[in-house]
């Protein structure tokens, strides 16, 4: 049986202990990692828990004092370094990210890419946090801002993007002269424990960048309750967020929150329908549907819906489900089994409401041996009480909805709580303003079914998320802008 370690090019770099001080540091207790794609183990991984938390920090809070001083111009360096390493081993890091969250291996490398590009964007965008001079209302004194790093920052990140997710955060924090502890989700630290010890490689000084794994409840209260952190990035669901987002208000820490969505994908009579249909396809079952910025509701106009599901409904049926590592393979497992019950339980509440499945609608768990669930395309006429209308599906489901008018689309479009991703397809350029602009929500795709790159904002608004991640303002992030006012100028 090949084992995930004959798997990897560099076996050195499967961990399984979290990395705390620029040590490996295991614990008595383990918990398992599972394959969803085929259900094997993977690993057991050590749970350092609270104490691993207090040390990774007490770490973090020292090196931060070297580090946050450091020039940026060798700040920028390790992290470079970082990044290369990050890409000379792609394949073993989409490996690892095909084994433990189950996408597709050619998707799973895209992620490194990606993530990999905030790595390198922040190394150079770190040289750029410049100050201003500023006028001063007093007579003989000058003003001044100059952008600090913020200290002590920790991730809490999601299983959806188990590379990622860890890059953008940790790159720009790095850069900025933040020290830093990541907990990754217990699905997926092989990933986070991967790129950890690509960070000792590129020589990054003991307690700049831990990883701990481990007990989640017991790991973010000592997380949002120590002095010694300044910042809580977090990215997950807007429960968690919320919670943690409460814990860290007691010591007035920095929150940044990426946090669930549901994207309206919204089709104008005027669109090019067969470039609707691919955006469709591509912002829906891109991770099987478990991203934040998936395709959630899509809103065709009346008079084209008929004609959209069609040209979706064909693309639909030639996508090829399976394990993460066969070729041309589009759509892996979800997550885990109660992930597919949980899809599962909106598709049938849906067409037990009047909904008509029109393809797929059911697990494939017993001919696929692993948590799968058939892409899936429902009709659910202009019914957004639903709850499939209403939550964050999370799986390779589509529910299409018609509505007559702009302005009923625009209403129904931000009849949510969310407000992180929405695209909408238009060929019309007053509709692309006016939708754009109506639209409550962080990030809107016109023509385009995806939003992030490292040089762009990515995040949202109402309970959606505080903040931004890439470019400069995900650089910005990690810093305080202080201000000096200069006063005895005049002689
Ligand atoms: P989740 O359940 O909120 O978990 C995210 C992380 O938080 C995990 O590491 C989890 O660990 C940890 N966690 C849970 N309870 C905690 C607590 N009390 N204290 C400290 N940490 C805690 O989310 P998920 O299911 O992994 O990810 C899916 C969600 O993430 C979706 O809602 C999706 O939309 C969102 N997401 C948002 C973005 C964005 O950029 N806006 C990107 C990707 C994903 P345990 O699992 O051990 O509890």
């Amino acid at each position: 049986m090949t084992t995930l370690a004959d798997r990897l090019k560099d076996a050195d770099l499967l961990k399984t202990d979290s990395f705390i001080n620029g040590q490996w540091v295991g614990a008595d207790t383990r918990f398992a990692v599972n394959s969803p794609g085929d259900r094997s183990h993977l690993a057991d991984v050590a749970d350092v828990g609270g104490a691993g938390a207090r040390s990774a920090i007490d770490a973090a809070d020292k090196a931060f004092k070297g580090w946050g001083k450091t020039s940026v111009f060798e700040r920028a360096r390790i992290v470079q370094r970082w990044h290369d390493l990050i890409l000379e081993h792609a394949d073993d890091l989409g490996t690892l990210i095909t084994a433990e969250m189950g996408k597709p291996f050619g998707e799973a490398k895209g992620e490194v890419t990606y993530g990999a590009g905030f790595v390198n964007w922040s190394a150079e965008e770190a040289k750029r946090l410049h100050g201003e001079t500023l006028q001063t209302p007093f007579p003989g004194t000058r003003g001044w801002t100059v952008r600090q790093p913020v200290g002590v920052v920790v991730c809490i990140t999601p299983w959806n993007f188990p590379s990622a997710m860890i890059t953008r955060k940790c790159g720009p924090a790095l850069a900025a002269g933040c020290s830093v502890v990541v907990k990754p989700a217990p699905e997926t630290p092989l990933s986070a424990l991967a790129l950890a010890e690509l960070a000792r490689r590129a020589g990054f000084p003991d307690g700049v960048f831990n990883v701990i794994c481990g007990d989640a409840k017991a790991i973010g209260e000592v997380m949002t309750s120590s002095d010694a952190v300044r910042m809580v990035g977090f990215t997950g669901s807007t429960e968690v967020g919320k919670l943690l987002m409460r814990q860290a208000a007691d010591g007035v820490k920095r929150v940044s929150l990426e946090l669930g969505g549901n994207a309206p994908f919204i089709i104008m009579d005027d669109a090019d329908l067969d470039a609707a249909a691919d955006g469709v396809i591509a912002s829906k079952f891109r991770a099987a549907g478990q991203t934040c910025v998936s395709a959630n509701r899509i809103i065709a106009q009346a008079g084209i819906a008929d004609a959209l599901i069609e040209r979706v409904t064909e693309r639909m049926k030639k996508l090829k489900v399976g394990s993460g590592f066969e070729s041309g393979v589009q759509i892996g497992p979800l997550i885990h089994d109660e992930a597919v019950e949980r899809v599962d339980a909106l598709v049938q509440d849906a067409k037990g409401k009047g909904a008509k499945v029109l393809v797929g609608g059911s697990p494939m768990a017993d001919e696929l041996g692993g948590s799968f669930y058939a892409p899936t395309l429902i009709e659910s006429g202009s019914n957004f009480s639903l709850s499939i209308a209403n939550s964050e599906i999370f799986g390779p489901v589509a529910s299409v909805y018609r509505v007559e008018s702009e302005e009923e689309i625009i209403r129904l479009a931000n009849s949510t709580p969310y407000g992180l991703a929405a695209y909408v397809y238009t060929r019309d350029i007053g509709r692309v303003h006016r939708l754009s602009e109506g639209l409550e929500f962080g990030m809107v795709g016109v023509n385009a079914p995806m939003v992030g790159s490292p040089a762009t904002p990515f995040g949202g608004v109402k309970e959606s998320g505080i903040g931004r991640e890439g470019g400069k303002w995900g650089v910005e992030e990690f810093t305080e802008l202080k201000f000096v006012l200069l006063g005895g100028v005049n002689k």
